[in-house]
C-alpha cells in the first residue's frame, strides 16, 4: 500500500521543545520505495512505535531538507537503524551542502555505513528506488533549504519545507498534493516561515487535489489548525486538511 505517514507535526522551537505536537518527519512508501523525509527529533521512537510498525532498516534513504535541528536531530540514529548498526551498507543520503561541511549534523564516522551521500542543489533531479524526486529552487530560510517534488508512477506529491514566501513560489510546486510547513497566521516580515496567508495564494494559484498544512507552531496550535483548514476548504473550494501526529495518507485510493 502506498502511503504517506505524518510521524510528527510539530515545527518551529516551543512546540518541538515542549513536544506539544511530535516531531519526527513524513514517512513515504511509494512504488516500492521507502523514504524518510526529515527525522527530527524522537523519529527513531515515532517509527518503532507505528502501527503498523515502520523498521528503519527497510528504507531506501533519508531526505534532509535543512539541517535545523527540528529536521535533522535522529538523522544519524536513523542511519544507524536503516544500515542494522553499520553491518549493512546500504541506503542513500540526500542533504543540502551545509548540512555535511563545517558543523555538520552528519556524523563523519556514520557515513561510511551508507550506500552514498548525495548532495541537493538548486534545479537537481534525483532518483532513489523507484521514485524520482526535484528540488527546484532554493528556499529563504537562514540555512540552504529546498523542497521537494516527488514524481510517483500515478501520483505526485510537493513538500514546500520551511521558507519565506517569495512571489513565484508556487510555479515551483505544482503536484497532485502539496504539504506545506506553516508556522503563522499571518506573514511577519522577520520570520522565515510559510503563514497560513501564503499557503491559501498558493493554493488559489495551483488548486491541488489536496492540501495538507503541517509542522505548526504554537500560533497556529493555539488557532486549531483542523478549524484553519476546514475554513480554507470553503473558502477556496479545494480540499485542505490538517496534519496530525501518526496521521497516514493513502496515496492507492482516490484523492
Ligand atoms: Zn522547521
Amino acid at each position: 500500500m502506498d502511503n504517506l505517514k505524518f510521524l510528527g507535526t510539530a515545527g518551529a522551537r516551543f512546540v518541538v521543545i515542549k513536544q506539544l505536537r511530535k516531531s519526527g518527519g513524513i514517512w513515504l512508501n511509494l512504488d516500492e520505495t521507502k523514504i524518510l523525509i526529515d527525522p527530527g527529533p524522537g523519529s527513531l521512537v515515532r517509527c518503532l512505535n507505528s502501527k503498523p510498525k515502520l523498521n528503519p532498516y527497510d528504507l531506501d534513504g533519508v531526505i534532509l531538507t535543512h539541517r535545523h535541528i527540528d529536521h535533522s536531530n535522529d538523522i544519524n540514529i536513523i542511519i544507524e537503524a536503516m544500515t542494522n548498526g553499520g553491518f549493512k551498507k546500504k541506503g542513500l543520503i540526500f542533504a543540502p551542502s551545509d548540512a555535511l561541511y563545517d558543523d555538520p549534523v552528519i556524523l563523519k564516522y556514520i557515513r561510511n555505513h551508507v550506500e552514498k551521500i548525495i548532495i541537493l542543489k538548486e534545479k537537481g533531479e534525483y532518483k532513489i528506488g523507484n521514485i524520482k524526486f526535484s528540488t527546484p529552487v532554493k528556499h529563504i530560510h537562514g540555512v540552504e533549504t529546498y523542497g521537494l517534488n516527488i514524481f510517483g508512477k500515478n501520483i505526485t506529491i510537493s513538500l514546500i519545507t520551511d521558507t519565506k514566501y517569495f512571489d513565484d513560489i508556487y510555479s515551483y510546486y505544482n503536484s497532485d498534493i502539496l504539504i506545506f510547513n506553516v508556522v503563522l497566521r499571518e506573514s511577519k516580515e522577520h520570520i522565515m516561515h510559510l503563514s497560513i496567508k501564503d499557503v491559501e495564494k498558493i493554493i488559489k494559484k495551483n488548486k491541488p487535489k489536496l492540501s495538507i498544512i503541517t509542522h505548526f507552531g504554537m500560533n497556529m496550535i493555539r488557532a486549531k489548525p483542523w478549524e484553519i483548514a476546514e475554513s480554507l476548504s470553503n473558502k477556496i473550494g479545494v480540499k485542505v486538511i490538517a496534519a496530525t501526529d501518526g496521521m497516514s495518507i493513502d496515496l492507492d485510493k482516490k484523492l
